[in-house]
């Protein structure tokens, strides 16, 4: 799928042109700074493709860096699912891969440099002292008595805590800014953190790790960052980040600029919630398909194509909102119905014997795309024994029935038209076999006798097909905005994969990974990456063929 080609045009896009115009900036350099505790989501897609995305239309640079200042909760196994993500969605950082911890140093020392400036003091009181002292949204906070510390005994004291002097949670940096801001960020924010634990990048380097609020504005500044785009929950932030920028000796001044999340209905996308997700073995990993990080969409199906059309159609606004799943799934639809290859499998099969077919199987050259002669046909052996759809037969059934009914006829996709004689049933009268014969005078025309044959269904063959696992994914959850629930997990979805015993057509042996296949009438497939081999197909259905979204909702 190309990308539609009209470059987007945003908000942000429009500041860019105005700073490019006035010769405010004469190039662009933008960043996309994860923290590495998770794996990425279809919310970072839009982040993604927004940074990325300007730096390649405007000829400026892109930064991929790690916001690595919470040594606990982030793992190198997140680190490297990131950088592939972000190759995979089709994009290339400039230069090194950047990480907040490489400037633990350069962080240090401007600390120090507001500790001699007398606006940053070592804090005693503990945490809940803390939130005590700061106030509310009503109520202005108050000064903590140790706010106003000479500078020779911050300096000492904050020394002290690199050393190891000062046990979790007993001190902390402080910025001394305002007790009585209207903006709590501003309320003499913490700057550095005692936290014995071991970094991922830096061992046991640091026993103390600098704040997001810090970290971020200053890294940005180091990086020569023109545009820090970022979520609107930091719109009070901004305060802080110019306060700091302002009150350092640091030349670069980025601005930074917020727009909306995305939230997708039906789905969860804050980190923790996937985090639990996963470590409750409520999916199967990260990359489970039914998970909306870019490794689980990329397992089911989705292209990377097709997620960067889906940011580009979401556009960037400031607007909070909640996108429906259904125009995320057009766009891979789009793109398929385009694109897959069209093959047949039967997902829950009932054997149909065609009694008067005698012999070996017969080929059938079937055409890969309907609209694309390009893209070839193949071969599909038709033998005595086929399998159909259990619901593609009814003994009775009225006229709006397209499909085989007793004592009717019906068209096999690409081969006969067959006609049911009858039936073989168990002991609890569910039917077993279906009895039919063949009219060898249809292949690829309608009957010489004038009859009108309506439906045509798909089969594979019984006894060349193969067996496939094939799994049937719906929303994970049962609410469209399960966050807003005391209990997000009480409203998974039971029903969201749904696992049947199907028999594809032989040509899909050797079916790649990432490899998308339309099944006749039943949907948008790929092999499971992880969970396929040769002899034991397994197929993941990225998407249905239409839209059944908009009746489910109402
Ligand atoms: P979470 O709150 O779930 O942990 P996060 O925002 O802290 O997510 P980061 O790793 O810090 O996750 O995000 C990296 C970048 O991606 C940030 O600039 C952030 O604003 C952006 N981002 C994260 N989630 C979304 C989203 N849903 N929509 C758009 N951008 C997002
Ligand atoms: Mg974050």
């Amino acid at each position: 799928m190309s990308d539609s080609e009209a470059r987007p045009t945003n908000f942000i896009r429009n500041i860019i042109d105005a700073d490019l115009d006035s010769g405010k900036h004469s190039s662009v350099h933008t960043r996309f700074p994860p923290e590495p505790n998770g794996y990425l989501h279809i919310g970072h897609a839009k982040s993604i493709c927004l940074n990325f995305g300007i730096a390649q239309d405007y000829q400026g640079q892109c930064n991929l860096r790690f916001d690595d200042t919470n040594p606990e909760k982030e793992d190198i196994e997140y680190v490297e699912s990131i950088k592939s993500d972000v190759q995979w969605l089709g994009f290339q950082w400039d230069g090194d891969i950047c990480y907040s911890s490489n400037y633990f140093d350069q962080l240090y020392a401007y600390a120090v440099e507001l500790i001699e400036k007398g606006l940053a003091y070592v804090e005693e009181l503990n945490a809940e002292q803390i939130r005590e002292y700061r106030g509310t949204l009503t109520q202005p906070g108050k000064h903590s008595p140790y706010r106003d510390r000479p500078v020779e005994e911050n300096l000492a004291l904050f020394e002290k805590m690199r050393e190891g002097g000062f046990e979790e949670g007993t001190a902390c940096l402080r910025a001394k800014i305002d007790m009585a801001s209207p903006f709590m960020v501003m309320r003499d924010p913490v700057l550095y953190r005692v936290r014995f634990a071991e970094h991922h990048q830096t061992g046991d380097k640091w026993c103390i790790y600098p704040m997001y609020d810090f970290t971020h504005c200053i890294s940005d500044a180091l990086e020569g960052i023109t545009h820090s785009l970022c979520t609107l929950e930091f719109q009070d932030n901004r305060r802080l980040y110019d306060w700091v920028l302002e009150n350092i000796s640091i030349e670069c001044q980025p601005h930074q600029y917020e727009f909306s999340r995305l939230n997708l209905e039906y789905t969860v996308m804050s980190k923790r919630k996937l985090n639990q997700l996963v470590t409750d073995n409520l999916v199967s990993g990260w990359d489970d398909p039914r998970m909306p990080t870019i490794s689980g969409l990329r397992r089911r199906g989705f292209t990377s194509a097709s997620i960067r059309e889906f940011c580009k159609r979401i556009g960037v606004t400031k607007q909070e909102n909640m996108i429906e799943m259904g125009s995320l799934e057009s766009c891979i639809r789009d793109d398929l119905n385009e694109n897959a290859a069209r093959a047949m499998a039967v997902l829950d099969p009932i054997k149909l014997v065609i009694e008067n077919f005698d012999g070996e199987a017969e080929q059938l050259t079937v055409a890969n795309h309907p609209n694309k002669p390009e893209m070839g046909s193949r071969n599909v052996p038709f033998t005595r024994e086929v399998f159909i759809e259990r619901e593609d037969f009814r003994e009775e059934a009225n006229k709006k029935y397209k499909r085989l009914v007793l004592g009717k006829e019906v068209r096999l996709r690409g081969a006969y038209v067959v006609k049911a004689e009858r039936v073989e049933k168990d002991e609890a009268g569910n039917v077993t076999t279906i009895y039919c014969t063949y009219d060898a005078d249809t292949l690829g025309k309608n009957p010489a006798d004038g009859r009108k044959v309506k439906g045509v269904i798909h089969w594979v063959s019984a006894s060349e097909g193969l067996p496939a696992e094939i799994r049937l994914y719906d929303r994970l959850f049962t609410v469209p905005n399960p966050a807003a629930e005391d209990d997000f997990v009480a409203v998974i979805n039971p029903e969201s994969l749904i696992v049947k015993q199907g028999v594809v057509e032989p040509s899909l042996v050797n079916a790649e990974a990432e490899v998308a296949y339309q099944f006749e009438r039943t949907g948008y497939f790929c092999v499971d990456s992880k969970d396929s081999a040769a002899d034991k197909l397994v197929f993941n259905r990225t998407v249905g063929l239409r839209d059944t979204w908009a009746k489910i909702g109402d």
